[in-house]
C-alpha cells in the first residue's frame, strides 16, 4: 500500500509525482492505463515523421513554470517561436485574430462587422457565449467568425455554451484597432495568449513528458487501467487484477469515467452526474508529405462549414526534426459530439480530400497518413457544469479523492496549467490537513504528521 495513489501519467499526474519527490515524499504509486505516459500530450513516429495528438505548443506565462521547464527539460532544447497563424474564410487569408484583421475580406463583410460592433448590445453580464459575442464584438463578427468557428470546434450550439471560459482565450478589440486592421496590411502580431510558444527541438511534445518521467525516482506503472474505485474501503481496483489501497487518491483520469466507476453510498447520483458532463471528441488526421514547401504558416483556422475541419497546422514549422529532409507535414482537426463511427469516418474522408485540394497535395506525395482519435478533447462549458461541478469536486475531496488536471477538473486547461495543477495538489496535501468525511477514519493524521519530510 502507498499513502498516495496517483491515477494517470499525463502531465498532471507526472507533475504531482515530481513535486512529491521534490518534497522528499516517495510513499506514492503512479498508475497509467496506457503502455506510454503522456495522455493528451503524446507524439507518435512513423516513417521519419513525428506527429502529436494535434499540435501541442508550450505557452509559458508563469515564472515558476518557466524555471521548472528549464530545470527538468532545458529550454535550450526547445525552439522559441513567434506564432504565424491565419484564418481562411471567403477565399481569403487574414492574420489571426479576426476581430482586428479584416483587411482583404469582401466590403460587405467588413461593413457588417463594423456596423455590428458599433451597435453591439450593452450587456455587462452575458451568460451565454452567444450573448457574450454580441456584447463584446457585435453581430457581424459573430456571424462571420465566432459563431461558426465555435460551433465547429465545440460541436455544440453556441447559445448553450456559457461565456466563463472566454476571458484569456479571446482577444478584445476596439473601433481604432478594427479600422487600423482594415487600412494597414500586416503580418501576425503578438496578440492573445498563444502569440509565442516553445516547441522541443526533436521528439515532438513527448520530449517534455519523457523528461518529467525520467526525472522520477519511483517507477510509473503502465498498463494499469482503473476499473473501480472503492472509496469506502479506499482501494483502487485495476483491470489486470491488481488492487491498491490508498490514504489519498489523486486522480487525473476523466471525471465522467471516474464517477461511473466509483463504489460508494451515492453511486447512482455520481453516475447520473457523469452523464451530464459534456465534452467533444476530436479526430486528428496527419499527413507526411514528400515536398518541403507546403506552407510557411504554423496553423490556420477554418470557420466556414464548407470545410469539416476547424484547424490545419504544419508541424514542420514547429521543428524541422519532425519531418525527414525535403518533406513537410500537416495536421487537421475535426470535432464531434455523440456521432456514429460511420458518420465520423465519412467526415474524415471528406476532410482529407478537402485538405489535399486546398494545398494541392497529390496522392503520390503522401508518404504517411495517420489518424489519431482523442475521445476527451474540449470540455463543453454549459450551465450544468457551472452549477454543479464545484460541489461535485468538493464532495470527492471530502472523501480524500482529489480529481485534478484537464479532465479531472473538467476544464479548458493548457500544459502549463496541468503541470501547475500537479504541483498545487501536492502543496495542498502535504501542507494542509486533508478534509475528512463520514467514511474516513478520523484517527488518520494528515500526511505531514505521519511522514518525516
Ligand atoms: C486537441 C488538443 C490540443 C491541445 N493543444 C494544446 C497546446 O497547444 N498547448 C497546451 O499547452 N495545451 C494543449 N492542450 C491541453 C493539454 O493537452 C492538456 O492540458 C494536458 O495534456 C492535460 O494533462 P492531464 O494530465 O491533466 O490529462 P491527460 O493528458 O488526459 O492525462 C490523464 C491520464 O490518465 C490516464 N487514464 C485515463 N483513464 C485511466 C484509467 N482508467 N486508468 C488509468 N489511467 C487512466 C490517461 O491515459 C492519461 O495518461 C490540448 C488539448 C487538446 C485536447
Amino acid at each position: 500500500m502507498a499513502q498516495i495513489v496517483i491515477i494517470g501519467a499525463g502531465l498532471t499526474g507526472l507533475s504531482a509525482a515530481y513535486h512529491l519527490e521534490q518534497k522528499g515524499f516517495f510513499d506514492y504509486r503512479l498508475f497509467e492505463k496506457e503502455s506510454q505516459s503522456g495522455g493528451l500530450c503524446r507524439s507518435v513516429q512513423e516513417k521519419g515523421f513525428t506527429f502529436d495528438f494535434t499540435g501541442h505548443l508550450l505557452h509559458i506565462n508563469d515564472d515558476y513554470f518557466r524555471s521548472l521547464i528549464h530545470h527538468v527539460a532545458g529550454l535550450q532544447h526547445f525552439n522559441s517561436v513567434n506564432r504565424r497563424s491565419w484564418i481562411y474564410s471567403q477565399d481569403t487569408y487574414t492574420p489571426y485574430p479576426y476581430q482586428i484583421n479584416l483587411r482583404g475580406l469582401p466590403t460587405a463583410t467588413i461593413a457588417e462587422c463594423i456596423q455590428g460592433f458599433i451597435a453591439r448590445k450593452n450587456n455587462t453580464n452575458p451568460k451565454t457565449f452567444y450573448d457574450w459575442v454580441l456584447a463584446y464584438f457585435g453581430s457581424g463578427f459573430g456571424k462571420h467568425f465566432f459563431f461558426p468557428y465555435q460551433q465547429k470546434i465545440f460541436a455544440y450550439h453556441v447559445k448553450k455554451l456559457t461565456a466563463s471560459w472566454t476571458g484569456r482565450f479571446v482577444p478584445a478589440t476596439s473601433l481604432e484597432q478594427i479600422i487600423d486592421g482594415i487600412m494597414h496590411e500586416r503580418e501576425e502580431q503578438s496578440i492573445g495568449y498563444n502569440a509565442h510558444f516553445f516547441y522541443p527541438l526533436s521528439g515532438g511534445i513527448s520530449y517534455l513528458v519523457d523528461c518529467f518521467e525520467q526525472s522520477l525516482v519511483n517507477p510509473v506503472y503502465h498498463n494499469f487501467c482503473v476499473e473501480r474505485v472503492d472509496v469506502r474501503d479506499k482501494v483502487v481496483h485495476f483491470a489486470n487484477g491488481h488492487a491498491e489501497p490508498y490514504e489519498y487518491l489523486i486522480t487525473t483520469m476523466p471525471l465522467d469515467n471516474l464517477l461511473k466507476n466509483m463504489r460508494e453510498p451515492s453511486s447512482s447520483t455520481m453516475q447520473r452526474a457523469a452523464d451530464k458532463l459534456l465534452c467533444n471528441s476530436v479526430v486528428n488526421f496527419n499527413l507526411g508529405i514528400a515536398r518541403s514547401d507546403l506552407s510557411d504558416k504554423h496553423w490556420i483556422y477554418f470557420p466556414e462549414s464548407r470545410y469539416p475541419f476547424y484547424r490545419i497546422g504544419f508541424p514542420h514549422n514547429f521543428s524541422t526534426a519532425l519531418v525527414p529532409n525535403g518533406c513537410s507535414s500537416l495536421y487537421g482537426e475535426l470535432a464531434y459530439l455523440h456521432k456514429s463511427r460511420t458518420t465520423v469516418t465519412r467526415q474524415l474522408r471528406t476532410a482529407i480530400k478537402a485538405t489535399k485540394d486546398l494545398f494541392h497535395i497529390r496522392d503520390e506525395e503522401v508518404v504517411v497518413q495517420k489518424v489519431l482519435y482523442i475521445p476527451h478533447a474540449y470540455v463543453i462549458y454549459d450551465a450544468w457544469r457551472e452549477k454543479y461541478l464545484p460541489n461535485l469536486l468538493k464532495t470527492l475531496a471530502n472523501m480524500n479523492v482529489y480529481s485534478v488536471g484537464r479532465y479531472g477538473e473538467w476544464k479548458y486547461a493548457s500544459m502549463q496549467e496541468a503541470i501547475l495543477d500537479g504541483k498545487a495538489i501536492v502543496d495542498k496535501l502535504l501542507f494542509f490537513p486533508a478534509v475528512t468525511t463520514p467514511f474516513v477514519d478520523h484517527t488518520i493524521q494528515p500526511i505531514t504528521q505521519q511522514k518525516e519530510l
